[in-house]
C-alpha cells in the first residue's frame, strides 16, 4: 500500500519535503469493515488547514500520518452486507491506494449516472458547496448582479452556472487570461476580470455599474476588501472560502472574517429606519418593562441650550454618563 505521509507542517508555502511516500502491507477488512483501492483521490483547498497546526473547520492531520481526503475507490473485498467486490464507492482513503473503512461510512457509485470522478467535484463536495452556499445564503433572483471570486474552480465555476441559470449576471475574478476566457466562453459568465493583470476595484466598477447584490467569496483578503466598497442595499455575502490566506505566515492588518466562516456566524447590517413598523410592539414592551422595574433608564441632563456644543463634544469623549439630553426650558 503506497502512502503519502505528512512529515512536517508546511510553514507559508506547502514544500515537498513536507511530504514523504511510504509504503505498508495492506491492511484487512474487519467485521463490517470494507477493503478497497483507490481509483480518484480528491484534493481541495480545506487540505491546506488540516496540515497546518491552526484551528481549522476540521480536525488536524497527525504528523507521520496519512493525509485525508475523498476518494472513489472500488470495492476489494468486503465484510459489509451492503457492499461487493467491485463496486464503485465514495469512501475517504485519503492519499495512499488502498485503505479500509467502516461500510457505514461508504457511498455506493453509479458509473452509469456519471463519470466516477464527478462525484469528489461537481456532483459532491464542491458541488453541494456552490449549490448550498448559493441558493440558501446568496438567495439569488433574477436580475440580480453576482461576484464570484476563484470563478473557474471547482466551486466557483458551478456557483457561478447556477446563478445564470437562475436568471443573474455573473461576473467572475479568476488568476489568468486562459481561466477568464473560459469562464466567459465556455460557461457563460457575463464578464470574467483577471484579479493579476487588472485594476480590479476599476474593471468590477466598469462591469457592475448598478453594484453588487452576491457576493461568492472564495478567497477573503484583497477581493472581499474590495468588493465591500460596492455592494448594494440588502447584499448578501456566502463566506466559503479564504484562500487568499491558507499559505499565510501572519494575517494582514485589520478585521478578519475567519471565525465568522468557521463558526458560521452571521453578520447583518442594521438601520433604525426599517424597523418603523415595530414602534407600537417596542413601546408598548419597554414602558411596561420600565413600570415593573425590570428595565432601568439613566439620564445626563445638561441645563442650558448654550452647553449643547461642550455637551456634544464630551459625548464623542465618552464624557456623558447616561443618555445625554439638554433641557432648553421648564417643563
Ligand atoms: P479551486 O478549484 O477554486 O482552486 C483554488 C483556486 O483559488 C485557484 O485555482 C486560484 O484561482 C484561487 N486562488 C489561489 N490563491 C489565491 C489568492 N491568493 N487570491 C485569490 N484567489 C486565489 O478550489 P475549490 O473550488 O475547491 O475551493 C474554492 C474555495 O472554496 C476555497 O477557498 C475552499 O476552501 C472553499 N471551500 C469551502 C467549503 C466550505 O464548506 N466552506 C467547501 C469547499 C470549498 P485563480 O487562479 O482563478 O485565482
Amino acid at each position: 500500500n503506497k502512502q503519502i505521509l505528512l512529515k512536517s507542517r508546511p510553514v507559508g508555502e506547502p514544500k515537498e519535503s513536507d511530504f514523504a511516500l511510504t509504503e505498508t502491507p495492506i491492511s484487512q477488512p474487519g467485521e463490517g469493515e470494507v477493503l478497497s483501492r483507490t481509483i480518484y483521490l480528491s484534493l481541495d483547498p480545506y487540505m491546506r488547514g488540516l496540515i497546518s497546526a491552526g484551528e481549522s473547520y476540521a480536525a488536524n492531520v497527525e504528523l507521520n500520518s496519512v493525509i485525508v481526503g475523498g476518494t472513489v475507490s472500488q470495492v476489494i473485498q468486503s465484510n459489509h452486507p451492503q457492499f461487493q467486490a467491485g463496486d464503485f464507492v465514495l469512501s475517504g482513503n485519503g492519499w495512499q491506494t488502498y485503505a479500509v473503512a467502516k461500510g457505514e461510512t461508504l457511498r455506493k457509485l453509479d458509473p452509469s449516472q456519471a463519470p466516477l470522478s464527478y462525484s469528489l467535484g461537481v456532483l459532491g463536495m464542491p458541488g453541494l458547496t456552490a449549490y448550498a452556499a448559493l441558493l440558501d445564503i446568496g438567495q439569488p433572483k433574477a436580475g440580480e448582479t453576482v461576484v464570484i471570486s476563484a470563478a473557474s474552480g471547482a466551486v466557483g465555476a458551478v456557483a457561478g452556472q447556477i446563478a445564470k441559470i437562475k436568471g443573474c449576471r455573473v461576473i467572475g475574478i479568476v488568476g489568468s487570461d486562459d481561466k477568464r476566457d473560459y469562464i466567459v466562453k465556455e460557461l457563460g459568465f457575463d464578464v470574467g476580470i483577471n484579479r493579476k493583470t487588472q485594476e480590479l476595484d476599476a474593471v468590477l466598477k466598469a462591469a457592475a455599474p448598478d453594484g453588487i447584490d452576491i457576493y461568492f467569496d472564495n478567497t477573503a483578503g484583497v477581493i472581499l476588501e474590495t468588493v465591500l466598497q460596492q455592494i448594494n442595499l440588502g447584499a448578501r455575502i456566502p463566506l466559503v472560502g479564504l484562500i487568499s490566506e491558507y499559505n499565510a505566515i501572519s494575517l494582514p492588518h485589520g478585521p478578519n472574517l475567519r471565525p465568522l466562516l468557521i463558526k458560521r456566524a452571521l453578520i447583518k447590517g442594521f438601520l433604525v429606519s426599517d424597523y418603523q413598523h415595530r414602534t407600537n410592539e417596542f413601546v408598548s414592551d419597554v414602558a411596561g418593562w420600565l413600570k415593573s422595574g425590570q428595565l432601568k433608564y439613566k439620564e445626563d441632563v445638561v441645563v442650558g441650550l448654550e452647553n449643547a456644543p461642550c455637551a456634544f463634544i464630551g459625548l464623542l469623549r465618552g464624557e456623558n454618563f447616561g443618555k445625554l439630553v439638554v433641557k432648553v426650558s421648564e417643563d
